[in-house]
């Protein structure tokens, strides 16, 4: 790097420029995930000879990208997404961000973008978020949405790693994620096609995860599954939900209880629900807690023998997603979830909710 580089931003430097036409933020039932934003925006640019520049928060707005630009080209792209909460103290909380900052540069190294100081990004955001702070809807089922995104803006057709590259944030208020109740979801489990293979990124939140998988996920919806079970390997291991990690609450053939959940091998987004659900179990020590492959047999077998208690998907946008069917070559299977009184999932959803919305103390929740 030349003299004067800057490896990092810093929060200190922030620039401020209000919008001049703030807009009215939707009642929360009225929200549609991703769909309204708020009046403000964060951007940091860097460029190989300078480094970093200084972060700025100014009115939400269209960008302006070469045509050459590495994300609209080969997906050099990643993005995060975590919530900010406000309780009942009205006070407003981020839940564990700096698991989502570890990921977000994890993310990074894998497309050669910048590395960056997350504690410094950290702040930047909470300074966005406070000054959006009207946006952070007054309900205990509703939150916002913190989408951190950073792309490669290198103009250049020549495959490499970015010479220039743009951070920004965006923050959207987001509704009940169950507004119809708490209800199963049916999924379709394919065995023809991946999401992530080994050696492979699906352990980073890269862009280019998520677009080759809306071919099956609308191939899913035609079947009248809300979600596709993504399998991999000849033993079809059960590898995600959509996008959310997949749990099984069972009991073993030697009748103890454990919940398992596939390990982080490189096929698995390491999820901070994820993270956060095994953490809980582990802390009740109520019965055995494994991250450990979960083979289509297997799960197959234990459905067959009554042992398959509850089956749920685990994310951000949901906290935890009862599974009650599953479409398997031409076979829809009953997951007795709902039928089990959904204990386990549902338990989670509580002390979860309970913790990010501050009604029970703890340092996974910060205010900002
Ligand atoms: N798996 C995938 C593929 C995802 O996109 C997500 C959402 N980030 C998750 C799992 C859940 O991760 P988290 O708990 O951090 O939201």
């Amino acid at each position: 790097p030349q003299l004067g580089y800057k490896s990092t931003f810093r929060a200190s430097e922030l620039e401020l420029q209000r919008s001049g036409a703030p807009g009215t933020p939707p009642a929360p039932q009225d929200l549609v995930f991703g769909k309204f934003f708020t009046d403000h925006m964060l951007t940091v640019q860097w460029d190989r000879e300078r480094g970093w520049g200084r972060p700025r928060i100014g009115p939400f707005q269209e960008l302006r990208l070469h045509p050459a630009s590495s994300a609209l080209h080969y997906a050099v792209e990643l993005f995060e997404g975590l919530k900010a909460f406000r309780g009942d103290d009205d006070k407003i909380r981020l839940f564990r961000p700096e698991l989502n900052m570890e990921r977000m540069q994890r993310s990074a190294r894998r497309v050669c973008l910048p590395e960056f100081d997350a504690q410094e990004l950290l702040e930047c955001i909470r300074a966005l978020v406070r000054l959006e702070g009207r946006w952070v809807p007054r309900d205990p089922q509703s939150s916002l949405y913190i989408r951190p995104t950073f792309i490669g803006t290198e103009p250049t057709l020549g495959v490499s790693p970015p010479g220039r590259a743009l951070l920004f944030v965006l923050l959207c208020p987001v509704g009940p994620y169950f507004s119809g109740g708490f209800g199963p979801i049916r999924l379709l489990a394919d065995p023809q096609h991946v999401r992530a293979w080994p050696g492979g990124a699906g352990h980073c939140k890269l862009g280019g995860n998520y677009g080759p998988c809306l071919e099956l996920q609308q191939a899913a919806r035609a079947r009248g599954c809300q979600q596709v079970l993504w399998l991999h390997g000849p033993e079809q291991h059960l590898t995600e939900v959509g996008t959310m990690n997949l749990f099984v609450f069972w009991e073993r053939p030697d009748g103890e209880q454990e919940l398992v959940t596939p390990p982080l091998d490189g096929l698995i987004l390491p999820g901070v629900t994820r993270q956060s659900l095994l953490e809980l179990a582990r802390r009740w020590g109520e019965f055995e807690v494994r991250e450990a492959p979960l083979a289509m047999g297997a799960v197959l077998g234990a459905l067959r023998a009554g042992r398959l208690r509850e089956m749920f998907g685990a994310g951000t946008a949901c906290v935890v997603c009862p599974v009650g069917e599953i479409l398997y070559q031409d076979q829809l299977l009953s997951v007795p979830t709902m039928d089990n009184g959904a204990k386990v999932t549902t338990r989670f959803l509580r002390e979860l909710s309970d913790i990010q919305y501050g009604r029970v103390p703890s340092p996974w929740a910060q205010p900002v």
